[in-house]
């Protein structure tokens, strides 16, 4: 194979791979902010997520559900079973420009 060919893309790169078509209702939800401010001291959705989708504001948890890669991992991932997640609805949500 060509070397060219084999040249590895740049997070950069595969990230223009990953277009979003968001919806105006957001497909998540932090069910308790208080949970987040007062027991979840990690704060461990800002951690897992690929998207930095969730932004923790000082007292509330910002959801910048847009960024949403539709990965699934925020439905294990909270400890506290707080985030709420449901596919985006049909027409919305991330887009892969493969080939
Ligand atoms: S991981 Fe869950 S409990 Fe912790 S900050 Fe995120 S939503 Fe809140
Ligand atoms: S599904 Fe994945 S990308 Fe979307 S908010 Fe959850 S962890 Fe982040």
């Amino acid at each position: 194979m060509e070397g060219d060919e084999m040249k590895a893309q740049t997070i950069e790169e595969k990230q223009y791979l990953v277009r979003f078509k968001a919806d105006k209702q957001s497909h998540l939800t932090v069910l308790d902010h208080d949970i987040c401010q007062t027991k979840c001291k990690e704060k461990y959705c800002t951690l897992f997520c690929p998207g930095e989708v969730y932004k923790w504001e000082g007292t509330r948890m910002h959801v910048g559900y847009e960024g949403c890669h539709e990965c699934g991992s925020c439905r294990i991932g909270c400890p506290y079973q707080n985030i709420k997640w449901e596919y985006p609805k049909g027409g919305h949500g991330v887009v892969f420009r493969l080939g």
